[in-house]
C-alpha cells in the first residue's frame, strides 16, 4: 500500500495488543450508518480469522438498508455490557458516550476514529482525520495484523466507503481512497453490486417520503439554508421508518444555489439534526454548539429539550456558517 505519510506508531501498538489478546469486544456509535457496520464488521472477520473471540454490540439495530451486509446479523443489539474483554475497540466514536453502550469505561479501551475533536479517551488511541471513512483505517489495521482479506471484508470496507463519502463526492478523498478501493475490487468484492444495494434497493414508501419531504423543503438565507422537516404525518402516510432516510440529508446539495441542509426529526430522544454542507462551509461547528459534532461537511446532534426557538437558531448558525464558509 503506498502511504504518503508513514504509518502511525499507535496503529502497531494496537496490532500489537489485538495480536496478544483471545477476546474481544467491537463496538461503534448508536444509530449505525455504513462506515461504522463496516468497520466493525470487516474487523470483526479480520480477528475471527485470526483465532480470536470477537462479539459485536451497538446500540440500535442496523438500518434495514444495509441489511445485505455479510455478517450483519451477528451483531448483538444492547444498552450495556458487562462481560469481560481482553480489549474492547470503539470505532468512529469521538467520546464513549457515543456508543450509548453502558459499562465500557472499566475495559481496556482502543479507540480507533477519524471525526474531528476525538476526546483520546482510550488506553489506546489512533485518531486519523484524514481518513475519508474509519474503514480507511480499519483496512491499514487488517492488513498490519496479516488477516487475509476475504471479499466479505472488502464489501464492508468499500460499503463504508461510498457512504462515507457521499459517493465519492466529500472534500476527504484522496490518491489513498482510491487505492484502496482497487485492493478491494481486486478480491473479486462487486462494487457495482454493492451501490445498487445501498442506492436502488429501497421501497416505493422511501421514494414517496422523499418527495414529500423535498416538497416541503423550506430555503432561508437567499435559498442558501435547505430545511427538511420529517413529520410523524409523512411517516404514516408514506408506511417508512425514520430508519428508511439515510442519504435523503444529502438531495438538497444537488442545486446549484444550495449552500447547507439541515434535517429535522422529533425522535424518543428528542430533536435530531443532521447537516451537510459543501465545500469550505463548517457545519461541525454547528453540531459541536449544541453537544453534537461530526465532520465539517457532515454533522449532526440531538437537542434533547428543544424549545420553539431551537430551529431558527440552528438556521441562524448555519446560516452564519455558510457566510464564514464563501467569504
Ligand atoms: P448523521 O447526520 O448522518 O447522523 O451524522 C453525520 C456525522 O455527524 C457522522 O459522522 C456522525 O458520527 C456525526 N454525528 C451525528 N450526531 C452526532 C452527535 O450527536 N454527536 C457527535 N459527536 N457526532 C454526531
Ligand atoms: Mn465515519
Amino acid at each position: 500500500m503506498p502511504q504518503t505519510t508513514p504509518p502511525p506508531v499507535e496503529l502497531f501498538r494496537i496490532r500489537d495488543t489485538l495480536l496478544a489478546g483471545t477476546s474481544f469486544l467491537l463496538t461503534s456509535h448508536a444509530r449505525p450508518d455504513g462506515d461504522s457496520l463496516g468497520s466493525q464488521l470487516a474487523l470483526a472477520d479480520a480477528l475471527r480469522q485470526l483465532g480470536k473471540q470477537v462479539r459485536i454490540i451497538n446500540r440500535d439495530p442496523r438500518p434495514e438498508l444495509y441489511a445485505f451486509l455479510p455478517g450483519v446479523s451477528m451483531i448483538e443489539i444492547a444498552a450495556s455490557v458487562d462481560d469481560p474483554f481482553d480489549a474492547v475497540v470503539t470505532l468512529e466514536c469521538s467520546t464513549l458516550d457515543r456508543a450509548g453502550v453502558d459499562g465500557l469505561e472499566g475495559h481496556r479501551l482502543i479507540n480507533i476514529d477519524h471525526h474531528a475533536g476525538n476526546a483520546m479517551y482510550g488506553a489506546l488511541n489512533w485518531h486519523d482525520e484524514s481518513a475519508c471513512a474509519c474503514a480507511e483505517q480499519v483496512f491499514d489495521l487488517i492488513e498490519a495484523l496479516g488477516a487475509h482479506l476475504t471479499p466479505a471484508m472488502a464489501t464492508h470496507i468499500y460499503v463504508a466507503i461510498l457512504t462515507d463519502t457521499g459517493s465519492f463526492r466529500h472534500a476527504n478523498i484522496t490518491a489513498r481512497t482510491f487505492e484502496i478501493c482497487r485492493r478491494l475490487a481486486e478480491t473479486g468484492m462487486n462494487p457495482a453490486g454493492v451501490a445498487a444495494q445501498v442506492y436502488n434497493n429501497g421501497t416505493i414508501g422511501r421514494l414517496r417520503l422523499t418527495g414529500m419531504l423535498l416538497d416541503q423543503m423550506q430555503l432561508e438565507h437567499d435559498q442558501r439554508v435547505a430545511v427538511l422537516t420529517l413529520s410523524d404525518a409523512m411517516l404514516s402516510e408514506s408506511g417508512c421508518e425514520p430508519d428508511d432516510l439515510e442519504g435523503v440529508v444529502n438531495l438538497p446539495l444537488a442545486a446549484r444555489d444550495v449552500r447547507a441542509v439541515i434535517f429535522l426529526k422529533t425522535g424518543d430522544d428528542g430533536l435530531k439534526v443532521s447537516l451537510r454542507s459543501k465545500d469550505s462551509v463548517d457545519v461541525r461547528r454547528v453540531a459541536v454548539s449544541f453537544g453534537g459534532g461530526g465532520h465539517a461537511n457532515a454533522a449532526g446532534c440531538t437537542v434533547e429539550h428543544p424549545t420553539a426557538e431551537t430551529r431558527g437558531q440552528l438556521i441562524a448558525l448555519v446560516a452564519a456558517a455558510v457566510a464564514d464558509g464563501d467569504r
